[in-house]
């Protein structure tokens, strides 16, 4: 295995030991071209993409930048190496603001965002690919990434995400966490979110890895939680209380997001082994008292 990483979100020591490591930017095509031909890839793990909603708001250029045209790159870059299988982090951000929850995989896509769009873009990409160069793909639709193992964590050079950020305070790092919108169309107001570990999505891919399976797949839990329930559940976890400070909505967020995992779960074999908020609050606990820090570098 060769991990290819730029390292402007990613850290150097999160990265296996039993892995080879390139550090170069996926714009970098001679580079890009070498690392594929020395790791003799076969299969393409695509992870590499900027992925926050308010900044993207901000700043679309970047998401169309990186997203889509590097991206891009990446795909050009497989097919001359002759690789068979694309196996690519999408997003539920795809669907937008949907008509129903649970999300099923054929719901309209009109995302309300430009990382939505940006992720939408490069499926759509993945399906020419496939039909002219026969690259076989799984796009994975991944809801709200969480959790950790017992080794790898999540440590943003920025902290933006819900979780993290209250976990924080009850580590006294912070003294206060905020709620972005406490006026969406859901029972206490706040968005609803579906949290999925990621012990389980690294379990996805190597499921999508094998032979045969393609097609776009849905990863969640199929149950939403609110933010106010989120850091509930983190202050039972961490045992602290937590202040909050009420703030309006962030710009491009939809009310409520949650999975229907239904088809992942058939054609994948997809089986959760974390399911349940608290686990996954309990797992992100434990590695941010480990490393309150986060990774060293
Ligand atoms: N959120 C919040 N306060 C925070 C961070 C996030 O209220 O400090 C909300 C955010 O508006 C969204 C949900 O929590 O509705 C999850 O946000 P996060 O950034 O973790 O993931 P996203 O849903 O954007 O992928």
């Amino acid at each position: 295995m060769t991990v290819y990483d730029n390292l402007t979100e990613g850290h150097r020591s999160a990265v296996d030991k039993r892995s080879a490591f390139v550090h170069g930017d996926l714009s970098d095509d001679a580079r890009l071209a070498q690392a594929l031909q020395e790791a003799k890839a076969e299969t393409v793990l695509h992870f590499a993409a900027n992925a926050l909603v308010s900044e993207s708001m901000a700043n679309p250029g970047k998401y169309f930048r990186n997203n889509v045209a590097s991206g891009l790159r990446l795909l050009e870059a497989a097919v001359a190496a002759r690789v068979n299988k694309f196996v690519f982090s999408s997003t539920c951000a795809v669907y937008g603001v949907p008509d129903r929850v649970p999300i099923t995989e054929d719901l309209p896509l009109h995302p309300v965002n430009p990382y939505g769009e940006s992720k939408l873009m490069f499926e759509k990409m993945l399906q020419w690919y496939q039909r002219i160069h026969g690259l076989e793909f799984v796009a994975l639709r991944y809801f709200n990434a969480a959790g950790a193992s017992e080794r790898f964590g999540e440590h943003h050079r920025l902290e933006t995400h819900l979780i993290p950020n209250v976990l924080k305070v009850a580590l006294g790092q912070k003294p206060h966490c905020e709620i972005y919108g406490t006026d969406y169309p859901t029972s206490d107001g706040t968005c609803v979110r579906d949290y999925v570990h990621i012990v389980d999505l690294a379990q996805a891919h190597l499921l999508a890895m094998e032979p045969g399976k393609q097609g776009f797949y849905n990863l969640g839990n199929g149950e939403g939680y609110s933010v106010r329930q989120v850091i509930r559940t983190c202050e039972k976890v961490a045992d602290k209380p937590v202040k909050v400070i009420e703030r309006p909505r962030r710009d491009g967020d939809p009310p409520r997001l949650v999975a229907s995992a239904n088809k992942a779960m058939k054609e994948l074999g997809w089986k959760p082994k974390y399911p349940k908020l608290e686990a996954i609050v309990e797992s992100a606990w434990r590695w941010h008292h480990k490393h309150p820090n986060g990774y060293p570098d």
